[in-house]
């Protein structure tokens, strides 16, 4: 989906939009979508930068950091994102932009990607650690089951405090 500039009739521009199925792929190997999202946004325009400020609502699948079960949860990012475009940029200006502010974003063509920024602000919307929940246990690393589910037989992993110990007490015996 885009916007195009040349066709506004207005300054402004208000749109919610709820995907068709498969319309948007979010091209994105750790997350999918589980159903199409929607999008609400108020475009404005601003002399020459355009301004979109909206919401977005999206289900996705991810696979749990820990214990690697695919796991469904929603992403409700609000955004306020400034575009420019792309032309009057020298490439200095443009990496100052980058590092100043990075709601920033770019058109050509008159154009507004409204797919780029929603695949954009549902990846930026994902938290640093995947967890299908807070306290998920994970997989034992000796026998792979899920201490979630079950409780295996391996040895409890060797607390380095107590290693330190055994050793000193084998020194102290070796002497
Ligand atoms: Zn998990
Ligand atoms: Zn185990």
């Amino acid at each position: 989906m885009y916007v195009d500039l040349a066709q506004l009739e207005h300054d402004e521009l208000c749109v919610e939009h709820e995907y068709a199925a498969g319309e948007l792929e979010l091209e994105d190997t750790e997350i999918a979508l589980c159903a199409p999202p929607r999008v609400r946004f108020r475009l404005q325009r601003l002399g020459l930068e355009i301004r979109i400020e909206g919401r977005i609502e999206a289900e996705v699948e991810a696979q749990c950091d820990r214990c690697l079960r695919a796991f469904r949860f929603t992403v409700t990012p609000d955004f306020d994102v400034l575009y420019a475009p792309l032309a009057v940029l020298t490439p200095e200006e443009e990496v100052q932009l980058t590092e100043r502010d990075l709601r920033f974003g770019f058109y050509q063509n008159e154009l507004i990607d409204i797919d780029a920024l929603v695949r954009e602000q549902i990846r930026l919307a994902l938290p640093f650690r995947l967890l299908c929940r807070e306290n998920c246990r994970g997989l034992c690393p000796q026998c792979g089951a899920d201490l979630n589910h079950e409780v295996c037989r391996c040895a409890p992993p060797v607390d380095v405090r107590w290693a330190a110990l055994w050793e000193l007490k084998r020194r102290m015996e070796d002497s």
